[in-house]
């Protein structure tokens, strides 16, 4: 019932349209377009001005012809610059690629796609299925930002599949870390380097023995990193600001929060000891999520991924999606591998049969009796 040429054809024509973070209006019509050509009234909320975007999130509640409970199909609408002049080029192994200018768009055009495809496939097959509803979002590259303003009072799901996995298709991410980042400011007293530095104060040597008391990489149960250092005006001028950045992750929120509070302390203490204030500030991205892998969402992704002949394999993701907003709004949910790899980069590759597999899973979902 899946139709290989028209998916390929959809997602070179998606491909095709320019869809960086908040700049989906292009793409978002293209989606109302294709659904209403199914005869389906999509929705398109108010988040555009709020996130300064010229997209809002689209939204459709397709009526089902079982009497069963509806379920979610989820895919974001824009990616990762550079997603302008984006070009799908296809090669003879099956592969597709960008024209290495700019990424693919796979991600997550691959999920778009296959949602789409799914769909048309079965109002095309007249086949009975479930009430389906539909979320695309925009601005999720950009921390979630469109998903933050939707209004989850309007989802009828419990269960929800997010097509937004790296990865081969078969593959699905039951739990997903809290990433907290942090800004840590360094405040000292600029001097001559030569004529009274010891009326100075260093912000940059108290900002290296801050990082150098703090561990890097897997710390316990948690990961951390500090990406970014910058600080300094001159060579002749003792520097009086540094700035620190960093991130905290864990699969428990709560070590992630006692992570980033341990980290506070050691940067309070070697600001103290070098004379220096430090102004620290932190930003929770995401927050930890877990779905049981034996919960129905688990059952019926691994049934579904058995009638279509994939592995049904269960993963745990280091990365943060719209699943970690729909969890904490009280959705099971999994973000299943949609075929897209090497993604955020302009290597980003997808396949004509993985594109395919992945439809025939969304189909299978869509089709589920349970
Ligand atoms: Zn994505």
């Amino acid at each position: 019932m899946i139709n290989p040429t028209r998916l390929l054809e959809r997602f070179q024509e998606f491909v095709a349209v320019d869809n960086a973070s908040k700049n989906e209006a292009a793409l978002c019509a293209k989606i109302r377009e294709t659904l209403a050509a199914l005869g389906i009234a999509s929705s398109e909320d108010d988040s555009a001005a709020k996130i300064g975007g010229t997209s809002g999130n689209l939204y459709a509640y397709v009526e089902g012809s079982r009497p069963l409970a509806p379920l979610l199909f989820s895919a974001h609408m824009d990616s990762v610059a550079p997603a302008c002049g984006k070009k799908a080029v296809f090669h003879p192994d099956g592969t597709i690629t960008s024209d290495a200018t700019t990424v693919l768009g796979a991600d997550d055009l691959s999920g778009v796609c296959v949602i789409l495809e799914a769909l048309t496939s079965i109002r095309e097959s007249g086949a009975a299925h479930r009430p389906i509803e539909l979320l695309f979002d925009a601005a999720e590259e950009t921390y979630c930002a469109g998903i933050q303003q939707f209004d989850f009072s309007r989802l009828r799901s419990k269960e929800a599949y997010i097509f937004d996995l790296t990865g081969p298709v078969g593959s699905a991410a039951y739990q997903a870390p809290s990433i907290l980042s942090f800004c840590a400011e360094f405040h000292g007293r600029a001097a001559h380097a030569a004529f009274s530095p010891e009326s100075g104060i260093h912000a940059i040597k108290a900002a290296a023995n801050a990082v150098s008391s703090i561990e890097c990489g897997h710390v316990a149960d948690t990961t951390v990193n500090i990406g970014t250092i910058r600080g300094g005006s001159a060579d002749n001028v003792v520097p009086e600001h540094c700035i620190v950045t960093g991130e905290v992750r864990s699969f428990e929120a709560a070590s992630a929060r006692q992570q980033l509070l341990h980290i506070r302390e050691r940067f309070a203490a070697a600001a103290a000891d070098a004379g220096a204030q430090m102004n620290f500030r932190d930003d929770t991205l995401c927050l930890a999520y877990k779905v049981g892998t034996e919960e129905p969402v688990a059952n019926r992704f691994r049934a579904a991924c058995k009638q279509v002949g994939l592995s049904g394999h269960l993963v745990s993701t280091y990365v943060g999606s719209d699943n970690n907003h729909f969890f904490h709004h009280g959705l099971r949910g999994l973000v299943v591998a949609s075929g897209m790899n090497n993604c955020h980069s302009c290597g980003e590759y997808t396949s004509t049969a993985e594109l395919l597999r992945a439809a025939e899973l969304a189909q299978a979902l869509m089709l589920s009796e349970e």
